[in-house]
């Protein structure tokens, strides 16, 4: 079977003009790779009729499948839909199961439908219909018979997404040669190219899978990826790869395919029926905020206190002694929140001038510390590290007490 050849095209002014960040365009390329499908052009364009028809001739003469998104609306801007069936020489026509579904959709919110909302249930004549339970706007497939579709989504992400998921993948899963199987081993504490140099041989030696180390948000993480037929042949792939980068990142890498740092430290905190409350400096509690960030995390939460300055912290939590080096600031700091709200851990970070420090105290007065200079000049950067920092030490200290 000839390999096909996809192609994105994403229609919105606020695209061109910088408003919106283009998302769509790459949670479809991630997706369309996770096919094993080949994308060799990206295109945006403006709500502009004569440009959108030409980008999508253009794009249909050197690709099989062109994914279209946005432009999909009621107003009249929204050309996506009558502009694909002008390309292939179709009509538009009114699809009554859409008309249906959308006066179903305002009934259920309690609003009346306008009369120009009728616009989004007509489709191309002969369209594969997609059905959008999340918004008002169907999308659809439109085939010319000879190898060629355009593939029209919605703009808003969260409407897009499961489209895409639940309708389109299946329409293209057919025409995939091979299926990518991704697994990624999330880090913390140590930085890309210490990570890389740890791993250096599997990064440079690997064909399939693959081994690649990337940084994203103060945090590192390694991505393992095999092609393979199916998504069994690939995570049997992966695996002895996904095993060997654990043993050698040790206790650096606190998962596999988990969300982040916070979600693991709400599983120990479940797991452990402990509750954690901070004493921040400097960060405008941003280690409580994402942590109350995942879900099910309330129950974990002790009252805690944020302040900018120690100062103002030391006076919130009602202490009089004065402060010592930075270890011995936040190891008072974790104690006295610890036992003044009655939570099972206190946890205390300081992020001053590019330093911070972190300790963690338990309910039987065990402490630990940690904490180190970044080098960076971004304040924002800083408190990220900071926190990641905080919540390694304290995911490292409720494995120790749950072993
Ligand atoms: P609607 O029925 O909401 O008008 P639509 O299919 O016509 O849907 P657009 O009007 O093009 O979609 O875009 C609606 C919103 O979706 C935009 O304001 C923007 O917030 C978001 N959006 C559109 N395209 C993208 C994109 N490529 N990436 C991320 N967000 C996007």
């Amino acid at each position: 079977m000839e390999r096909k050849r996809c192609e994105i095209l994403s229609v919105g002014t606020e695209l061109l003009l910088g408003d919106t960040l283009n998302t769509n365009a790459h949670f479809l390329a991630k997706g369309l790779s996770n096919l094993g499908l080949d994308v060799y052009f990206q295109m945006v364009v403006g709500d502009n009729p004569q440009r959108l028809k030409e980008a999508m001739q253009k794009a249909l003469e050197r690709s099989h499948f062109l994914l279209v998104s946005g432009g999909l609306g009621p107003t009249q801007d929204d050309l996506t839909k009558e502009i694909a069936a002008e390309v292939f020489g179709k009509k538009m026509v009114m699809h009554e199961e859409s008309l249906r579904e959308l006066k179903r959709f305002y009934e259920l919110n309690h609003r009346v439908m306008p009369k120009s909302n009728e616009k989004q249930a007509m489709m191309p004549q002969g369209a594969r219909v997609l059905q959008n339970p999340q918004g008002t706007a169907p999308g659809c497939i439109l085939e010319d018979g000879k190898g060629r579709a355009v593939i029209l989504m919605p703009g808003p992400p969260r409407e897009l997404q499961p489209m895409f998921e639940n309708l389109v993948v299946p329409f293209l899963r057919p025409y995939s040669a091979v299926v990518l199987v991704s697994r990624n081993v999330r880090v913390v504490g140590l930085g890309e190219s210490t990570m890389a140099e740890m791993l250096n041989d599997l990064i440079q030696e690997g064909v399939n899978p693959t081994v690649a180390p990337y940084a994203r948000s103060g945090e590192a993480y390694v991505r393992i990826t095999a092609r393979a037929k199916n998504e069994e042949e690939g995570s049997a792939l992966t695996q002895p790869m996904v095993d060997e980068v654990l043993s050698r990142l040790g206790a650096h890498a606190y998962g596999v395919d988990v969300e982040n740092v916070e979600s693991c430290v709400v599983d120990l905190l479940k797991k452990s029926k402990m509750r954690v409350s901070f004493a921040d400096c400097g960060t405008g509690a941003l280690a409580l905020s994402r942590l109350s960030a995942v879900p099910d995390a309330a129950g974990f939460l002790a009252p805690g206190f944020s302040a900018q300055t120690c100062d103002d912290l030391k006076a919130a939590l009602g202490m009089t002694q004065p402060l010592g080096s930075p270890e011995e600031t936040t190891t008072a700091l974790a104690k006295t929140v610890q036992r003044k709200t009655g939570a099972d851990i206190g946890l205390a970070l300081v992020v001053r001038e590019g330093n911070y420090a972190c300790a963690v105290t338990f309910m039987d007065d065990t402490t630990t510390a940690g904490g180190r200079y970044v080098q960076s000049r971004d304040a924002a950067y800083t408190k990220t590290v900071a926190v990641n920092a905080a919540f390694d030490l304290l995911r490292k200290r409720l494995m120790q007490y749950l072993k």
